[in-house]
Protein backbone atom coordinates (compact mmCIF):
# COMPACT_ATOMS: atom_id res chain seq x y z
CA UNK A 1 0.00 0.00 0.00
CA UNK A 2 2.49 2.11 0.69
CA UNK A 3 4.74 1.91 -2.51
CA UNK A 4 1.43 2.46 -4.05
CA UNK A 5 1.15 5.91 -2.67
CA UNK A 6 4.45 7.12 -3.86
CA UNK A 7 4.07 5.76 -7.37
CA UNK A 8 1.16 6.91 -7.54
CA UNK A 9 1.69 10.98 -8.59
CA UNK A 10 4.15 9.76 -10.82
CA UNK A 11 1.57 8.02 -12.77
CA UNK A 12 -0.94 10.42 -13.02
CA UNK A 13 1.27 13.20 -15.08
CA UNK A 14 1.88 11.15 -17.96
CA UNK A 15 -1.95 10.53 -18.12
CA UNK A 16 -3.15 14.10 -17.62
CA UNK A 17 -0.34 15.35 -20.30
CA UNK A 18 -1.89 13.53 -22.87
CA UNK A 19 -5.36 14.41 -22.65
CA UNK A 20 -5.08 18.13 -21.95
CA UNK A 21 -3.79 17.77 -25.60
CA UNK A 22 -6.22 15.29 -27.08
CA UNK A 23 -7.88 17.10 -29.74
CA UNK A 24 -11.51 18.46 -28.47
CA UNK A 25 -14.64 16.62 -29.17
CA UNK A 26 -17.56 18.63 -29.52
CA UNK A 27 -21.07 18.31 -31.27
CA UNK A 28 -24.15 20.71 -32.01
CA UNK A 29 -27.25 20.57 -33.80
CA UNK A 30 -26.86 22.66 -37.23
CA UNK A 31 -28.41 25.39 -38.19
CA UNK A 32 -27.94 27.61 -41.61
CA UNK A 33 -24.80 28.91 -40.16
CA UNK A 34 -23.25 25.99 -40.10
CA UNK A 35 -23.39 25.22 -43.96
CA UNK A 36 -20.03 25.16 -45.37
CA UNK A 37 -21.28 25.85 -49.24
CA UNK A 38 -24.77 27.83 -49.54
CA UNK A 39 -26.29 28.21 -53.24
CA UNK A 40 -27.84 31.68 -53.23
CA UNK A 41 -31.44 31.49 -53.78
CA UNK A 42 -30.93 32.20 -57.46
CA UNK A 43 -29.16 29.23 -58.10
CA UNK A 44 -31.55 26.95 -60.39
CA UNK A 45 -32.54 23.79 -58.99
CA UNK A 46 -31.95 21.00 -60.45
CA UNK A 47 -34.08 19.09 -63.08
CA UNK A 48 -34.00 15.81 -61.19
CA UNK A 49 -35.69 13.91 -63.56
CA UNK A 50 -34.57 10.88 -61.63
CA UNK A 51 -36.71 11.47 -58.93
CA UNK A 52 -39.90 10.94 -60.63
CA UNK A 53 -38.14 7.69 -62.70
CA UNK A 54 -39.31 4.23 -61.72
CA UNK A 55 -35.51 3.02 -62.20
CA UNK A 56 -34.37 5.09 -59.73
CA UNK A 57 -36.35 3.44 -56.95
CA UNK A 58 -35.54 -0.79 -58.15
CA UNK A 59 -34.31 -2.01 -54.64
CA UNK A 60 -30.76 -1.57 -54.28
CA UNK A 61 -29.39 -4.84 -52.98
CA UNK A 62 -25.89 -3.37 -51.45
CA UNK A 63 -27.71 -1.57 -49.42
CA UNK A 64 -31.03 -2.78 -48.35
CA UNK A 65 -31.49 -0.80 -45.27
CA UNK A 66 -31.70 2.86 -47.09
CA UNK A 67 -35.19 1.86 -47.37
CA UNK A 68 -37.75 0.67 -45.06
CA UNK A 69 -39.24 -3.34 -45.42
CA UNK A 70 -42.80 -2.13 -46.72
CA UNK A 71 -46.03 -4.04 -45.53
CA UNK A 72 -49.29 -4.28 -47.32
CA UNK A 73 -52.29 -4.20 -45.08
CA UNK A 74 -54.35 -6.58 -46.15
CA UNK A 75 -57.47 -8.29 -45.14
CA UNK A 76 -59.55 -11.19 -46.27
CA UNK A 77 -63.63 -11.86 -46.69
CA UNK A 78 -64.79 -15.36 -47.66
CA UNK A 79 -68.17 -14.67 -49.42
CA UNK A 80 -70.71 -17.77 -49.29
CA UNK A 81 -74.39 -18.70 -50.12
CA UNK A 82 -76.90 -19.38 -46.88
CA UNK A 83 -76.75 -22.81 -47.26
CA UNK A 84 -73.20 -22.25 -46.69
CA UNK A 85 -71.86 -25.09 -49.02
CA UNK A 86 -69.63 -22.68 -51.30
CA UNK A 87 -66.97 -21.74 -48.99
CA UNK A 88 -64.44 -22.56 -45.96
CA UNK A 89 -65.97 -23.40 -43.25
CA UNK A 90 -65.60 -20.43 -40.46
CA UNK A 91 -63.90 -22.46 -38.06
CA UNK A 92 -61.25 -22.87 -40.70
CA UNK A 93 -60.77 -19.34 -42.51
CA UNK A 94 -58.77 -17.98 -39.77
CA UNK A 95 -55.91 -20.77 -40.11
CA UNK A 96 -56.06 -20.73 -44.14
CA UNK A 97 -56.22 -17.00 -43.86
CA UNK A 98 -52.79 -17.63 -41.93
CA UNK A 99 -51.46 -20.16 -43.90
CA UNK A 100 -51.97 -18.24 -47.23
CA UNK A 101 -50.57 -15.39 -45.92
CA UNK A 102 -47.70 -16.88 -44.82
CA UNK A 103 -47.16 -18.88 -48.21
CA UNK A 104 -47.34 -15.55 -49.53
CA UNK A 105 -44.83 -14.00 -47.67
CA UNK A 106 -42.47 -16.63 -47.87
CA UNK A 107 -42.32 -16.92 -51.91
CA UNK A 108 -41.40 -13.42 -51.40
CA UNK A 109 -38.90 -14.20 -50.41
CA UNK A 110 -37.15 -15.45 -53.11
CA UNK A 111 -37.51 -13.53 -56.71
CA UNK A 112 -36.71 -16.02 -59.62
CA UNK A 113 -34.49 -14.93 -62.79
CA UNK A 114 -36.27 -13.44 -65.88
CA UNK A 115 -36.68 -15.64 -68.37
CA UNK A 116 -37.45 -13.66 -70.89
CA UNK A 117 -35.57 -12.35 -73.24
CA UNK A 118 -33.75 -15.39 -74.09
CA UNK A 119 -30.03 -15.20 -72.47
CA UNK A 120 -30.46 -11.92 -70.71
CA UNK A 121 -28.58 -11.02 -67.56
CA UNK A 122 -31.72 -8.85 -65.75
CA UNK A 123 -30.62 -9.15 -61.90
CA UNK A 124 -33.03 -10.95 -59.46
CA UNK A 125 -33.32 -8.06 -57.05
CA UNK A 126 -34.93 -8.50 -53.68
CA UNK A 127 -38.67 -8.25 -53.44
CA UNK A 128 -39.36 -5.04 -50.85
CA UNK A 129 -42.59 -5.45 -49.40
CA UNK A 130 -44.31 -8.22 -47.74
CA UNK A 131 -48.38 -8.42 -46.46
CA UNK A 132 -49.05 -7.76 -43.11
CA UNK A 133 -53.03 -9.48 -41.69
CA UNK A 134 -55.03 -5.66 -40.39
CA UNK A 135 -58.38 -5.96 -38.86
CA UNK A 136 -60.19 -3.11 -38.81
CA UNK A 137 -58.67 -0.59 -36.41
CA UNK A 138 -62.69 0.71 -35.20
CA UNK A 139 -63.04 -2.20 -33.48
CA UNK A 140 -60.22 -3.53 -30.64
CA UNK A 141 -59.23 -7.25 -31.51
CA UNK A 142 -60.81 -7.50 -34.76
CA UNK A 143 -58.60 -10.18 -37.54
CA UNK A 144 -59.09 -8.60 -40.66
CA UNK A 145 -60.97 -12.44 -41.33
CA UNK A 146 -64.52 -11.88 -42.38
CA UNK A 147 -67.33 -13.95 -43.51
CA UNK A 148 -70.49 -12.63 -45.34
CA UNK A 149 -73.61 -14.30 -46.35
CA UNK A 150 -75.21 -13.14 -49.33
CA UNK A 151 -76.86 -15.00 -51.85
CA UNK A 152 -77.09 -12.16 -54.11
CA UNK A 153 -73.49 -11.49 -54.11
CA UNK A 154 -71.80 -14.05 -52.99
CA UNK A 155 -70.27 -15.59 -56.26
CA UNK A 156 -67.96 -14.93 -59.02
CA UNK A 157 -68.63 -15.43 -62.93
CA UNK A 158 -65.59 -14.73 -65.14
CA UNK A 159 -67.34 -15.59 -68.12
CA UNK A 160 -70.52 -15.82 -70.34
CA UNK A 161 -73.76 -14.35 -69.91
CA UNK A 162 -74.35 -13.92 -66.49
CA UNK A 163 -70.22 -12.54 -66.09
CA UNK A 164 -69.96 -10.25 -63.30
CA UNK A 165 -66.09 -10.35 -62.37
CA UNK A 166 -66.25 -6.53 -62.56
CA UNK A 167 -68.88 -5.77 -60.36
CA UNK A 168 -68.02 -3.49 -57.64
CA UNK A 169 -71.35 -3.88 -55.66
CA UNK A 170 -69.80 -6.48 -53.47
CA UNK A 171 -66.68 -4.27 -52.79
CA UNK A 172 -68.97 -1.67 -52.02
CA UNK A 173 -70.64 -3.30 -49.67
CA UNK A 174 -68.38 -5.19 -47.61
CA UNK A 175 -64.75 -3.73 -47.88
CA UNK A 176 -63.23 -2.07 -44.74
CA UNK A 177 -60.97 0.66 -45.11
CA UNK A 178 -60.60 0.40 -48.60
CA UNK A 179 -58.66 3.68 -48.18
CA UNK A 180 -55.92 2.12 -46.36
CA UNK A 181 -56.31 -1.42 -46.33
CA UNK A 182 -56.14 -3.92 -49.64
CA UNK A 183 -59.45 -5.99 -49.31
CA UNK A 184 -59.15 -9.45 -50.96
CA UNK A 185 -62.68 -11.19 -51.48
CA UNK A 186 -62.53 -14.97 -51.70
CA UNK A 187 -65.69 -16.02 -54.25
CA UNK A 188 -66.85 -19.53 -55.00
CA UNK A 189 -67.44 -19.64 -58.54
CA UNK A 190 -71.01 -19.83 -59.26
CA UNK A 191 -73.02 -23.72 -58.37
CA UNK A 192 -74.59 -23.27 -61.74
CA UNK A 193 -71.48 -22.19 -63.60
CA UNK A 194 -69.26 -24.92 -62.23
CA UNK A 195 -72.42 -27.36 -62.91
CA UNK A 196 -72.67 -26.15 -66.72
CA UNK A 197 -69.25 -28.20 -68.46
CA UNK A 198 -68.68 -25.61 -70.17
CA UNK A 199 -66.79 -23.42 -67.69
CA UNK A 200 -63.58 -23.29 -66.44
CA UNK A 201 -64.32 -22.96 -62.65
CA UNK A 202 -60.37 -22.30 -62.21
CA UNK A 203 -58.56 -19.65 -59.86
CA UNK A 204 -59.10 -16.57 -61.64
CA UNK A 205 -59.08 -12.73 -60.01
CA UNK A 206 -59.28 -9.08 -60.68
CA UNK A 207 -57.99 -5.94 -58.78
CA UNK A 208 -60.81 -3.62 -58.79
CA UNK A 209 -59.12 0.10 -57.52
CA UNK A 210 -57.85 -1.23 -54.18
CA UNK A 211 -59.61 -4.64 -53.70
CA UNK A 212 -59.24 -7.79 -55.34
CA UNK A 213 -61.58 -10.56 -55.94
CA UNK A 214 -60.39 -14.18 -56.19
CA UNK A 215 -62.55 -16.58 -57.87
CA UNK A 216 -61.82 -20.38 -56.73
CA UNK A 217 -63.35 -23.89 -55.52
CA UNK A 218 -62.60 -22.23 -51.57
CA UNK A 219 -64.91 -25.47 -50.40
CA UNK A 220 -62.00 -27.56 -51.38
CA UNK A 221 -59.33 -25.13 -49.60
CA UNK A 222 -56.76 -24.68 -52.48
CA UNK A 223 -53.25 -25.26 -51.37
CA UNK A 224 -52.05 -21.78 -50.70
CA UNK A 225 -48.56 -22.30 -52.70
CA UNK A 226 -50.41 -22.94 -55.73
CA UNK A 227 -52.51 -20.08 -55.49
CA UNK A 228 -49.51 -17.65 -54.68
CA UNK A 229 -48.58 -16.58 -58.54
CA UNK A 230 -52.48 -15.38 -58.57
CA UNK A 231 -52.37 -13.21 -55.11
CA UNK A 232 -49.23 -11.93 -56.49
CA UNK A 233 -50.30 -11.23 -60.19
CA UNK A 234 -54.00 -9.56 -58.89
CA UNK A 235 -51.60 -7.21 -55.86
CA UNK A 236 -49.58 -6.51 -58.94
CA UNK A 237 -52.06 -4.35 -60.47
CA UNK A 238 -53.25 -2.58 -56.98
CA UNK A 239 -49.47 -1.25 -56.97
CA UNK A 240 -49.38 -0.30 -60.04
CA UNK A 241 -48.17 -2.93 -63.08
CA UNK A 242 -49.48 -3.84 -66.05
CA UNK A 243 -49.71 -6.91 -68.13
CA UNK A 244 -46.08 -7.58 -70.33
CA UNK A 245 -46.97 -9.36 -72.98
CA UNK A 246 -49.28 -7.72 -74.99
CA UNK A 247 -48.51 -3.77 -74.45
CA UNK A 248 -45.99 -1.40 -73.43
CA UNK A 249 -46.01 -1.83 -69.93
CA UNK A 250 -43.10 1.08 -69.46
CA UNK A 251 -40.44 -1.14 -68.73
CA UNK A 252 -37.65 -2.11 -70.95
CA UNK A 253 -36.55 -5.27 -69.27
CA UNK A 254 -40.15 -7.00 -69.61
CA UNK A 255 -40.27 -7.81 -73.30
CA UNK A 256 -43.88 -8.62 -75.13
CA UNK A 257 -44.02 -12.59 -76.01
CA UNK A 258 -46.74 -14.60 -77.18
CA UNK A 259 -47.85 -15.67 -73.42
CA UNK A 260 -47.10 -19.35 -73.34
CA UNK A 261 -48.75 -21.05 -70.04
CA UNK A 262 -45.92 -23.05 -69.77
CA UNK A 263 -42.49 -24.49 -71.82
CA UNK A 264 -43.51 -27.20 -74.74
CA UNK A 265 -42.43 -28.75 -77.40
CA UNK A 266 -43.36 -26.19 -80.53
CA UNK A 267 -42.63 -23.14 -81.57
CA UNK A 268 -43.04 -19.99 -79.54
CA UNK A 269 -43.22 -21.80 -76.59
CA UNK A 270 -40.09 -23.83 -76.74
CA UNK A 271 -38.38 -20.75 -75.90
CA UNK A 272 -40.55 -17.88 -75.69
CA UNK A 273 -42.00 -18.78 -72.51
CA UNK A 274 -42.07 -16.22 -69.33
CA UNK A 275 -42.11 -16.41 -66.10
CA UNK A 276 -43.01 -13.00 -64.85
CA UNK A 277 -45.58 -12.15 -62.00
CA UNK A 278 -47.42 -10.12 -64.34
CA UNK A 279 -47.70 -12.55 -67.25
CA UNK A 280 -50.18 -15.64 -67.18
CA UNK A 281 -47.87 -18.42 -66.86
CA UNK A 282 -47.53 -21.68 -64.34
CA UNK A 283 -44.82 -19.32 -62.37
CA UNK A 284 -45.58 -16.01 -62.05
CA UNK A 285 -42.35 -15.49 -59.68
CA UNK A 286 -40.17 -12.87 -61.19
CA UNK A 287 -40.38 -9.36 -60.64
CA UNK A 288 -37.86 -7.20 -63.04
CA UNK A 289 -35.80 -4.38 -61.53
CA UNK A 290 -38.15 -2.10 -63.19
CA UNK A 291 -41.40 -3.51 -61.69
CA UNK A 292 -40.23 -3.36 -57.96
CA UNK A 293 -38.97 0.75 -59.16
CA UNK A 294 -42.62 1.24 -60.01
CA UNK A 295 -44.47 -0.33 -56.82
CA UNK A 296 -41.39 1.52 -55.10
CA UNK A 297 -41.72 4.59 -56.67
CA UNK A 298 -45.87 4.56 -56.13
CA UNK A 299 -44.57 3.64 -52.08
CA UNK A 300 -42.59 6.73 -52.64
CA UNK A 301 -45.19 9.50 -53.51
CA UNK A 302 -47.10 10.90 -50.87
CA UNK A 303 -50.35 11.65 -52.16
CA UNK A 304 -50.34 7.36 -53.92
CA UNK A 305 -53.16 5.30 -53.19
CA UNK A 306 -50.54 2.15 -52.85
CA UNK A 307 -48.48 4.65 -50.43
CA UNK A 308 -52.14 4.73 -48.19
CA UNK A 309 -52.03 0.99 -48.14
CA UNK A 310 -48.98 0.93 -46.06
CA UNK A 311 -47.77 0.42 -42.76
CA UNK A 312 -46.16 3.36 -41.90
CA UNK A 313 -43.28 1.70 -40.70
CA UNK A 314 -40.69 4.69 -41.46
CA UNK A 315 -42.69 7.22 -38.95
CA UNK A 316 -40.75 5.78 -35.56
CA UNK A 317 -37.51 4.38 -35.69
CA UNK A 318 -36.32 0.60 -36.35
CA UNK A 319 -35.03 -1.12 -32.78
CA UNK A 320 -31.34 -1.21 -33.38
CA UNK A 321 -31.16 0.24 -36.64
CA UNK A 322 -28.43 2.54 -38.15
CA UNK A 323 -27.55 3.35 -41.65
CA UNK A 324 -24.26 3.82 -41.76
CA UNK A 325 -22.39 5.90 -44.42
CA UNK A 326 -18.95 4.98 -45.13
CA UNK A 327 -18.39 5.79 -48.82
CA UNK A 328 -19.93 8.81 -51.41
CA UNK A 329 -23.73 7.65 -51.57
CA UNK A 330 -26.28 9.40 -53.54
CA UNK A 331 -29.91 9.36 -53.44
CA UNK A 332 -31.39 9.98 -56.93
CA UNK A 333 -34.70 9.16 -55.85
CA UNK A 334 -37.30 9.98 -52.85
CA UNK A 335 -37.49 7.82 -49.39
CA UNK A 336 -38.99 7.01 -46.07
CA UNK A 337 -36.32 6.31 -43.56
CA UNK A 338 -36.97 4.70 -40.18
CA UNK A 339 -33.61 4.94 -38.89
CA UNK A 340 -30.96 7.37 -37.64
CA UNK A 341 -28.25 7.98 -40.29
CA UNK A 342 -24.47 8.17 -39.60
CA UNK A 343 -22.26 9.83 -41.84
CA UNK A 344 -18.77 8.33 -41.15
CA UNK A 345 -15.41 9.85 -41.83
CA UNK A 346 -14.92 9.33 -45.73
CA UNK A 347 -18.60 9.16 -46.20
CA UNK A 348 -20.75 11.33 -48.44
CA UNK A 349 -24.58 11.53 -48.10
CA UNK A 350 -25.55 13.44 -51.40
CA UNK A 351 -29.70 14.33 -51.06
CA UNK A 352 -31.13 14.97 -54.55
CA UNK A 353 -35.20 14.67 -53.76
CA UNK A 354 -37.24 13.24 -50.86
CA UNK A 355 -36.15 12.17 -47.40
CA UNK A 356 -38.35 11.59 -44.73
CA UNK A 357 -36.81 11.25 -41.26
CA UNK A 358 -38.47 9.43 -38.32
CA UNK A 359 -39.82 10.50 -35.88
CA UNK A 360 -36.87 11.62 -33.62
CA UNK A 361 -34.66 10.79 -35.75
CA UNK A 362 -30.97 12.69 -36.28
CA UNK A 363 -28.46 12.77 -39.01
CA UNK A 364 -25.18 12.56 -37.33
CA UNK A 365 -22.17 13.77 -39.48
CA UNK A 366 -19.44 12.44 -37.67
CA UNK A 367 -15.44 14.69 -38.32
CA UNK A 368 -14.65 13.85 -41.72
CA UNK A 369 -18.20 13.24 -43.07
CA UNK A 370 -19.98 15.37 -45.38
CA UNK A 371 -23.99 15.40 -45.84
CA UNK A 372 -24.68 17.15 -49.41
CA UNK A 373 -28.18 18.94 -50.24
CA UNK A 374 -28.31 19.39 -54.18
CA UNK A 375 -32.25 20.59 -54.54
CA UNK A 376 -33.46 17.79 -52.03
CA UNK A 377 -36.05 17.79 -48.80
CA UNK A 378 -35.39 16.67 -45.47
CA UNK A 379 -38.37 16.50 -43.56
CA UNK A 380 -40.38 13.96 -41.36
CA UNK A 381 -43.55 12.64 -44.15
CA UNK A 382 -45.65 11.49 -40.37
CA UNK A 383 -46.23 15.14 -39.12
CA UNK A 384 -43.90 14.25 -36.64
CA UNK A 385 -40.57 16.26 -35.56
CA UNK A 386 -37.60 14.72 -35.70
CA UNK A 387 -34.21 16.07 -33.87
CA UNK A 388 -32.26 17.08 -36.80
CA UNK A 389 -28.44 17.33 -38.14
CA UNK A 390 -25.80 16.92 -35.65
CA UNK A 391 -22.82 18.55 -36.90
CA UNK A 392 -19.43 16.84 -35.00
CA UNK A 393 -16.07 17.97 -34.29
CA UNK A 394 -12.85 16.33 -33.14
CA UNK A 395 -10.32 19.30 -33.37
CA UNK A 396 -9.94 20.87 -36.38
CA UNK A 397 -12.09 18.37 -38.25
CA UNK A 398 -15.89 19.06 -38.68
CA UNK A 399 -18.94 17.12 -40.40
CA UNK A 400 -19.61 19.48 -43.53
CA UNK A 401 -23.12 20.78 -44.35
CA UNK A 402 -23.48 21.52 -48.13
CA UNK A 403 -25.98 23.02 -49.98
CA UNK A 404 -25.11 22.73 -53.69
CA UNK A 405 -28.60 24.24 -54.83
CA UNK A 406 -31.68 25.52 -52.32
CA UNK A 407 -32.92 22.48 -50.54
CA UNK A 408 -35.11 22.12 -47.98
CA UNK A 409 -35.21 21.29 -44.29
CA UNK A 410 -38.48 20.88 -42.27
CA UNK A 411 -39.60 19.52 -39.41
CA UNK A 412 -36.59 19.61 -37.04
CA UNK A 413 -37.12 20.23 -33.13
CA UNK A 414 -33.53 22.13 -33.36
CA UNK A 415 -34.59 25.09 -35.62
CA UNK A 416 -32.75 24.98 -38.56
CA UNK A 417 -33.45 28.30 -40.36
CA UNK A 418 -33.18 31.10 -38.34
CA UNK A 419 -35.93 32.86 -36.24
CA UNK A 420 -37.50 35.34 -38.76
CA UNK A 421 -38.62 38.63 -36.33
ZN1 LIG B 1 -53.76 -9.30 -64.84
Amino acid sequence: MRSFRILLPFLLVPVIWISSCAPRFTSKFASRDDVLYLASKDTPKPQRSSCDTSEYYAPDPVHPDHRPDYLIRVNFHFMNSSDKKNNIPRDEQIKYVRDLTWVLNKSLETNMEMWLPPGNNTPALPIPFRYILTGNPDIPGDQGIYEHIDDELYFFVKSGRYRNNSDMRVIRKYAIHDDSILNIFLMPHHPDSVASGTYRADGSGIALGTSLKVAGQWIKKPDPWGIRGLFHHEIGHILGLSHTWNANDGCDDTPRHPNCFNKSDKPPCDSLYSNNVMDYNAHQAAWSPCQLGKIVRNFSKPDSRQRKLLEPVWCTKKEGKIIEITERIDWLSARDLDADILIREGGVLAIHCRASMPKDGKITVAPGGKLILDGGTLHNSCGEPWEGIEIQTLGKKSGELIFLSPGVIEDTRHRFEPKMD
